[in-house]
């Protein structure tokens, strides 16, 4: 059993990671960023024109379709989601008595289950992973909330196969989408038992080790949660709560040996965006990295100049790791109407 302390390898330079850095915040709010207020489908009419597989209207449409629920999801203020709705019965009882912390936790799982979580697991909360700021700059504080219940769900295989095109991208589009839905709902259930609960996508604090502490998975060398079933075919989304919980206890599962020799992902990475080092290490690669952790550092900036000229963002690395178990395939395969 891996105990949780020996899960990240930390030096001095470990500062919470303020979120004014990443690069969608600095695309929203940085005048000097080099994509500034700029969307990556800007080159989606010279993409049209080209006809290409994969980049034809109905890939777009798709694409833009799936995206439509989080857009929304993302722009709501906090607070504001949680008033809305009429159903309001039920805020005057007191809270639902939690004779068995083990068990309450199972029911979450459940409950996550029930409304679409792949995977599910639940974490002490640890300040190191929450933001220093949010992308106003406004400082970040979480010390009313123990516990965080980190959920994966996992992306449809389907549309997936023909990265970088825009009908796999539709994938994560989608994925987005049902993590709005899922956060959104077991918060409430929370709520509804007379306890806090706050949803959080990418906001607030960093998603990945927080699964790693669940017990979902690794950070693999593609920079992303490697988990055993769907390999970094997931997308993970957490609910913060006051709710009586118990931790889970991460296990071994031998990604980060697979990773030092397998390499596909950064073979695989046209924009060398991934580490082809043996070994993980501090060695950061970008000003976005935050530095302080041993890990393969991935250059995100790399990453991101890509998606402006694929006009759509990518999951070529997704695609080649052997845990995702993904058949490549043209996108041809994906309209194909059987
Ligand atoms: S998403 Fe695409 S560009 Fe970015 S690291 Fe993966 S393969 Fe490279
Ligand atoms: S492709 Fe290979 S090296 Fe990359 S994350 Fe997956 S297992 Fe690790």
């Amino acid at each position: 059993m891996v105990g949780r302390v020996s899960l990240f390898r930390i030096d001095e330079l470990y500062k919470r990671y303020d979120w004014r850095k990443q690069l969608f915040c600095r695309t929203d709010i940085n005048p000097t960023f080099e994509h500034y207020k700029q969307e990556v489908f800007e080159r989606m009419k010279e993409y049209l024109e080209e006809k290409k597989e994969g980049y034809k209207r109905i890939d777009y449409a798709l694409n833009m379709a799936a995206w439509k629920l989080y857009e929304m999801f993302k722009h709501i203020p906090r607070e504001e989601l949680h008033n809305m709705g009429i159903f309001h019965s039920g805020d005057d009882l007191p809270p639902y008595e939690v004779e068995d912390p083990a068990a309450m936790s199972r029911v979450i799982k459940k409950v996550a289950s029930f409304f679409g979580a792949s995977l599910t697991g639940i974490a002490r909360v640890n300040e190191k992973w929450i933001y220093s700021h949010d992308c106003q700059g406004n400082p970040i504080d979480m010390k009313d909330y123990r516990y965080v219940i980190v959920m994966a769900i996992e992306m449809n295989p389907d549309a997936m196969g023909s990265s970088p095109s825009v009908t796999t991208a539709a994938s994560t589009a989608l994925g987005y989408a049902k993590l709005s839905f899922l956060t959104i709902h077991v918060a409430q259930f929370i709520r509804y038992l007379g306890y806090k609960a706050m949803e959080s996508i990418n906001d607030t604090g960093l998603s990945i080790p927080m699964a790693i502490e669940a017990g979902l998975g690794k950070l693999g060398r593609i920079g992303l949660l490697v988990t055993p079933q769907f390999g970094p075919r997931v997308q993970i989304c957490k609910v913060f709560t006051n709710l009586p919980l118990v931790p889970d206890n991460p296990q071994g599962s031998g990604i980060l040996d697979t990773c030092k020799h397998c390499k596909l992902c950064a073979l695989a990475c046209e924009a060398d965006a991934i580490s082809l080092d043996d070994e993980p290490s501090f060695k950061v690669q970008s000003p976005t990295n935050n530095p302080g952790v041993m890990k393969w550092y991935i250059n995100p900036e790399k990453c991101y100049n890509f998606w402006y000229e694929n006009s759509t963002d990518c999951s070529t690395c997704i695609e080649a790791c052997p845990y995702s178990k993904i058949e490549k395939k043209p996108s041809s395969e994906f309209w194909r109407i059987r």
